[in-house]
């Protein structure tokens, strides 16, 4: 179908929401974002972003800008936490310039999404809670003061607790995955090469990857907990229960965690990937279909690919919600296998003993599905 000047509304401006409504405006639409936040920020440092997310904003023109301001990964390495010990590498570069892999800074990512939104024209509304998504012929969207607009379609990229999710799929909290991330940034006066670590000990893990030209390190820390009652989701602590926790890695992790002095910490929660995606000229996204553990560091990648497919879908379809399907069936399969994997990582990295971690990671599985598509 001709997507020129159908008109889609946007719920939630990350990054799944302003990529959707970036491939959506190329093809043609007539894009409003609608964000409950009054700015368009990103919460935590670093993102990876692998081969299939640059594809995206290859497509978009997008790519030399970020490439700018991000660090090129080289590999992906699987350590052992007592000694750093190798237990795996995962070479980034074997597939050269069509496949490259990156570590950026979120915000960075987000400024260029939405600076690329507006310069084509896209409308991104603030401070624009939405309460509810009707689905229907026009579907409706009714914000939190009462006011309602109605559009062709209405993508909800909205996140963990999406509004649309619960119309489509019926409301349902989402559940505590019984681990706990706590994510900093510290200078990089170590001399961090450009790769990502993965050092795993039991019941715990810390990835660590540069940012902004190699100036910072990224550093998230996980650990296994049996509940989780703190309000809110990104909390501040004390640098020192973080070095506390993981007081018996050594080596260059001890040396991240001991510069850290000021740290958020975040109870990871998720749905199962959504059994509806899209009913009457409404779609799920992102997140809002399938929150995942970031232990595979692909849930914004996943949302990237959603955005690229469903202005595929939709422009080979007849109409919307052939295209809609459409959009489901191409992706339900590929964003299950990925969350199973990033669940299933959160298992290896945490076994006990060493001898396991180690067997558990002679099949690296990360390498099939970095694959671009
Ligand atoms: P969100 O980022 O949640 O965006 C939803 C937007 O909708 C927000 O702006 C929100 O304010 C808005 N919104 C919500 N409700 C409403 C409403 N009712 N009305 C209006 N607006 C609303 N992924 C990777 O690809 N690589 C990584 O390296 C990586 N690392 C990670 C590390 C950690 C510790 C964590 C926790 C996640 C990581 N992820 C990673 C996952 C990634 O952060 C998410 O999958 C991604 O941000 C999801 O994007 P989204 O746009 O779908 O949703």
């Amino acid at each position: 179908m001709d997507l020129n000047g159908l008109k889609v509304t946007v719920v939630g401006a990350g990054i799944g929401g302003l990529t959707a409504a970036l491939v959506l405006r190329a093809r043609g639409a007539k894009v409003t974002v609608l964000e409950q936040a009054n700015a368009i920020t990103e919460v935590g440092a670093g993102l990876q972003v692998s081969p299939n997310g640059m594809a995206v904003l290859r497509s978009l023109g997008l790519e030399t800008e970020l490439r700018q301001k991000a660090v090129r990964g080289q590999a992906v390495e699987l350590r052992d936490y007592a000694r750093g010990r190798l237990v795996s590498r995962l070479q980034l570069t074997t597939l050269g310039e069509a496949a490259p892999y990156y570590f950026v800074h979120r915000a960075d990512l987000i400024d260029v999404l939405a600076n690329a939104a507006r310069n084509a024209g896209i409308k991104i509304l603030l401070l624009q809670k939405v309460e509810d998504v009707v689905p229907g012929d026009r579907p409706k969207v009714v914000l939190a003061r009462g006011q309602e607009m109605k559009a062709d379609l209405v993508v909800g990229a909205d996140g963990l607790h999406s509004v649309l999710r619960k119309t489509l799929n019926g409301t349902v909290a989402p559940f505590f995955t019984r681990q706990v991330a706590w994510r900093a940034t510290v200078p990089n006066t170590m001399g961090h090469g450009p790769v990502a670590k993965v050092h795993m000990g039991p019941h715990r893990h810390v990835v660590s990857y540069p940012l902004r030209g190699g100036s910072l390190v990224n550093i998230v820390a996980v650990q296994e907990r049996s509940g989780w009652h703190e309000e809110g989701w990104h909390i501040p602590d004390d640098p020192e229960n973080l070095q506390r926790c993981f007081s018996d890695f050594q080596g260059e992790t001890k040396t991240l965690l001991g510069a850290v002095d000021s740290v958020r910490k975040w109870g990871l929660f998720r749905h199962p990937v959504a059994p509806v995606w899209q009913r009457d000229n409404t779609a799920l996204l992102g997140d809002a279909a399938h929150p995942t553990l970031p232990f595979m560091a692909q849930g914004a990648v996943m949302a990237m690919e959603d955005a690229w497919v469903l202005g595929d879908a939709l422009a080979k379809a007849e109409d919307i919600n052939v295209g809609l399907a459409q959009y489901q069936a191409r992706r339900q399969d590929r964003v299950k296998k990925v969350v199973e994997t990033a669940s299933k990582n959160a298992w290896r990295y945490h076994l006990s003993a060493p001898p396991l971690r180690f067997a558990a990671h002679l099949g690296l599985t990360m390498a099939s599905t970095l694959a671009p598509k």
